[in-house]
């Protein structure tokens, strides 16, 4: 018989930037935030703080980044119709963030976004896009950048236009701010002098870009500092996987090491070195990058070096599969919900959703999880 495991939890973890006062209060990873408003059952209780002063900071400028940005910025009446979590939902209706930093330790041109996201934020109603003029000048290393490549191109111009819009709109007190901050790093983290270990801000440092080669352009600092302040820092400078117990893991690139998606026991990528019956997909497999769709190749990858193996007979197993996977659970007494139990549990919410007129009215805590699974 054949029995096949591919390893799908992605990265449940974040990156640290590894600078003073990282661990202040006020200061979260992106990935918390997204899975308080998403209603993580072990993050429902993490009670952001919204309401002290008027600015948060976003650091990063990748998609996540994009993506929590516009959970701060978007009315709420339009977030109402979401998914968003109700307790999240809550918050941002008392929450006094008005001005939101984007900082980027790169340029305009090396900004992680793409388009989509892009354009959806830039839409946001009553949101004022602030971005430096002088930020938004590029040099011939950039030009060779964007020759390259057509949506870095295409980034640039989006905030090049909406830079231009925004200079000629009327100001408007009750509007919000996304401000986008080009070629700074955060150096350490503001400590508040009225509440104690609570951050009251970001100590920033100049940057220049620098190539490397291959077209690449690094950040470096300049040795200028400035101070942000802010009561909200939100972390989005990517995301990393955890090892799991007695299963290869690359520490250095944050993954599992596999040729096509088999595992294999070495760094090296030998191949003949493959752990049988054992597979990988996702970001646990590539490392955090790239949406659905690149997810969607990479598992075709997977599934197709499963299909070559099964038939070719690459190896035969003599363990019991699902049932004993299922049985040996049974035995440790963990608690599980088959996919029956996650069929009820989406019913339930969707169900609810359309009593609060939302796509799902989300279950947020393992209780409720476990007594819709359960019914
Ligand atoms: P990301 O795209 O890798 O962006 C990370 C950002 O953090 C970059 O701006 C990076 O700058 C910056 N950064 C990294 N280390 C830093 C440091 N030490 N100091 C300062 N800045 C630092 O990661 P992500 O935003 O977490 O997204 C992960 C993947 O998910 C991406 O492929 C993204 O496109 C995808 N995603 C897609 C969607 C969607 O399609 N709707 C939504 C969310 C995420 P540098 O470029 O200078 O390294």
């Amino acid at each position: 018989m054949c029995v096949q495991v591919v390893l799908a939890y992605g990265a449940e973890s974040d990156k640290d930037l590894g600078i003073p006062g990282e661990s202040l209060s006020g200061i979260y990873s992106a990935r918390e935030f997204v899975w308080w408003y998403n209603g993580h059952p072990d993050y429902s209780c993490l009670k952001p703080d919204l309401k002290t002063s008027d600015s948060a900071v976003i650091l990063g400028q990748g998609n996540v980044a994009l993506d929590v940005a516009r959970i701060l910025l978007r009315p709420t009446t339009e977030l109402a119709s979401t998914d968003i979590a109700t307790h999240a939902l809550s918050a941002l209706k008392e929450s006094s963030i008005r001005k939101v930093y984007l900082i980027g330790r790169r340029g305009p041109v090396q900004a992680a976004l793409t388009a989509k996201e892009l354009r959806e934020v830039l839409g946001i109603k009553n949101l004022h896009i602030r971005i430096k003029q002088t930020d938004l000048s590029v040099t011939p290393a950039d030009e060779e950048e964007m020759k390259t490549s057509r949506a870095r191109k295409r980034i640039y111009e989006l905030l090049s236009k909406a830079a231009a819009a925004a200079k000629t709109s009327k100001a408007d007190p009750d509007q919000r701010e996304l401000h986008f901050v080009f070629f700074r790093q955060p150096d350490q983290f503001l400590e508040s002098d009225e509440r104690k270990g609570h951050v009251s801000g970001v100590n920033l440092q100049k940057t220049i870009l620098e190539s490397v080669g291959t077209g690449k352009q690094i950040a470096v600092g300049t040795g200028e500092f400035e101070d942000l302040n802010c009561s909200m820092v939100l972390k989005a400078i990517g995301y990393k996987s955890v090892p799991v117990n007695g299963l290869p893991f690359d520490h250095k690139k944050g993954v599992v090491p596999n040729v096509k998606g088999r595992v294999v026991s070495h760094t090296s990528g030998d191949i003949s070195q493959t752990e049988p019956g054992l597979y990988v997909c996702g970001w646990l497999k590539r490392g955090p990058v790239g949406i659905i769709a690149t997810n969607l190749y990479c598992a075709e990858e997977t599934v197709g070096s499963i299909s070559e193996d099964i038939e070719e007979g690459v190896w035969k197993s003599s363990k019991a599969g699902s049932k004993g996977l299922m049985q040996l659970l049974e035995k440790r007494k963990v608690k599980k919900v088959e996919f029956s139990g996650w069929e009820k549990i989406d019913a339930k919410e969707k169900q609810m959703g359309i009593e609060r007129n939302k796509p799902r009215e989300k279950l947020v805590t393992w209780e409720d999880l476990l007594a819709a699974a359960a019914n």
